[in-house]
């Protein structure tokens, strides 16, 4: 089994960009939906979806997107393709049948999906992957054997029987690639060769005149910055980092992009105009939200604008910056309810309150987009620290983990934006954090809209204020290493029932329930009775 290797700033924290309102349910499940489209080779003409009972996909994955990105996957679109709404439409009429059931399996992980795909041979395969928070997943087992691939290689998979060490070794001569592992099940052995490439058909024809092979996979990368062997980084946690910074005072933005380049082997420049692209995505959006946006899946409409009107017109209380933040956190979270095209930042539900913190501090101070860029790029170590020692899945940490991570983030970013020391940063996202601990996760009528617009712009507001007190000198008191371990022990405290499953909190209130019905009933009438998603 191979090792997860370090986290990445553009593959964990800040991305993918996406349609959707949850990347722990759309953008991951699309990339396990691509990955279990090669298995396939494209060519399938069933899929059962089997969910634990005591997970949190069984009430979530249809409101959630789970379904959406999962079947946009299994077509082989991308995270950000326009066509992603109509994905179940479209794979049934691809000839495809659905099924989706609730089992009792006792999966460890909240997240776990278990497909089983047939082709018109009626041939299956199976696989089983989690989905880890922000967008990220781990494929856990393929076709009965034990697996471990995060969608970061050019996976080639081998099936053979008996001769899987001499295969192994024959592969490993060749050079090349990062690992070849040898997976057994059954008395079945799977090789699996990791790389930046996939093995050729040639070396496939050289390999099989010693070493039959059955089957032979491709299943390509679905993350943005490819993994490579013996990947090695200057530091991941806060404390490692401030020891390697050793009194220079480095700003925190050179400090990620320090650790970035280690992780994706690329130079400065490249790490920069990566989210420079990011950036523009991210103003384009926020445009787009507050021109006005339309879908009818959801609970609240376009609010955005009316605030943008009455800020202008000078009738709203005097936030300063902090008005024009606000505009941008709900005009971001609007163009994800409708579908729109948003950055995980670090997830989908809590995708504003970083970049509308960013976006609106950096026009307020005029500074130009590299320094937006440098911003987020500071934010996404911040993320760094906490997706290595722990997550961003709501479904495992409640809301702190989205909405106390984004502030957390976003903190460190406002401080960088206003010269502020590396220690600064670093106490300020210590701080908005401590100030987030214990939030739990209850999407109102099980869409990820309210309280979330409220909590992203709660987190946005807490980060500028935790700027600010860090740029005064205040004292956080409680390292951030600390704060991010004492958010997993509190994850661990809180029951099930509000940490994304829709089960607990304002998810049950009455009014929650009655628009819930609502919008089911809204959707089935425009859907018609052959719906399968259902
Ligand atoms: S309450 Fe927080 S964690 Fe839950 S869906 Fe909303 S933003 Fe995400």
């Amino acid at each position: 089994m191979s090792a997860k290797l370090p986290v990445s700033i553009f593959n964990d924290v800040i991305g993918p960009v996406m349609r959707g309102p949850s990347s722990s349910h759309c953008a991951a499940a699309l990339r396990i939906g691509r990955l279990a489209h090669d298995l396939m080779d494209a060519d399938f003409q069933e899929v059962l979806v089997e969910f634990d009972r005591q997970g949190s996909l069984p009430t979530t994955h249809e409101s959630q997107g789970s379904d959406m990105g999962l079947f946009g996957g299994l077509l082989g679109w991308d995270a950000a393709d326009e066509r992603l709404p109509g994905s179940p439409q479209a794979l049934r009429d691809a000839g495809v049948t659905i099924r989706i059931e609730t089992v009792d399996t006792g999966d460890e992980h909240p997240n776990t999906y278990r497909l089983t795909l047939r082709n018109l041979r009626g041939e299956p395969h199976t696989l089983i992957a989690i989905s880890t928070g922000g967008g990220m997943m781990e494929v856990i087992n393929l076709d009965g054997f034990a697996v471990s691939l995060f969608g970061d290689y050019h996976e080639t998979l081998l099936s053979v029987i008996g001769n899987g060490p001499e295969l192994v070794k024959r592969v490993t001569a060749l050079g090349g690639v990062d690992d070849v592992l040898l997976h057994e099940h059954c008395g079945k052995q799977l090789v699996e060769v990791k790389a930046a490439h996939f093995v050729s058909d040639e070396t496939i024809a050289e390999l099989r005149k010693v070493c039959p092979i059955l089957s032979v996979k491709r299943l390509a990368p679905v993350l943005p910055i490819a993994s490579r062997k013996d990947t090695r980084v200057p530091f991941t946690t806060c404390a490692e980092m401030l020891a390697h910074d050793a009194g220079r005072n480095l700003p925190l933005w050179k400090l990620a992009a320090e650790y970035e380049m280690a992780r994706g082997n690329l130079s400065e420049a490249e790490v920069i105009s990566k989210m420079v692209e990011i950036v523009r995505i991210l103003r384009r959006s926020i445009a787009q939200g507050i021109a006005g946006t339309h879908y009818d899946d959801r609970v609240l409409g376009h609010q955005s604008g009316q605030f943008n009107d009455l800020m202008k017109a000078g009738r709203l209380l005097d936030g300063g910056a902090l008005n024009r933040i606000i505009l941008y956190v709900t005009a971001l979270m609007e163009v994800k309810s409708s579908m729109g095209v948003i950055v995980a930042a670090p997830t989908a539900g809590a995708c504003a309150a970083l970049p509308g913190a960013v976006m609106a501090m950096a026009e307020a101070m005029e500074l130009g987009e590299e320094e937006m860029a440098k911003a987020m790029l500071a934010s996404g170590l911040i993320g760094v620290f906490i997706a290595t020692r722990w997550t961003f899945a709501a479904e495992v940490g409640g809301c702190q983990a989205e909405g106390g991570s984004a502030a957390s983030m976003a903190a460190a970013a406002l401080v960088g934006m206003a010269n502020g020391t590396l220690a600064q940063s670093v106490a300020a996202a210590s701080m908005a954090f401590q100030s987030m601990l214990g939030l739990i996760c209850d999407p109102i009528a099980n869409r990820v809209e309210a309280p979330c617009l409220g909590k992203n712009v709660m987190a946005a507001s807490n980060a500028l204020a935790c700027a600010n007190m860090a740029l005064a000198g205040y004292d956080p008191v409680i390292p951030l290493d600390e704060v991010i371990e004492t958010a997993q022990r509190v994850a661990g405290q809180m029951p099930r029932e509000l940490r994304c499953t829709a089960l607990g909190g304002l998810s049950i209130t009455p009014t929650s329930m009655a628009i819930e019905q609502r919008l089911a009933a809204k959707k089935a009438a425009s859907c018609g009775s052959g719906c399968a998603c259902h």
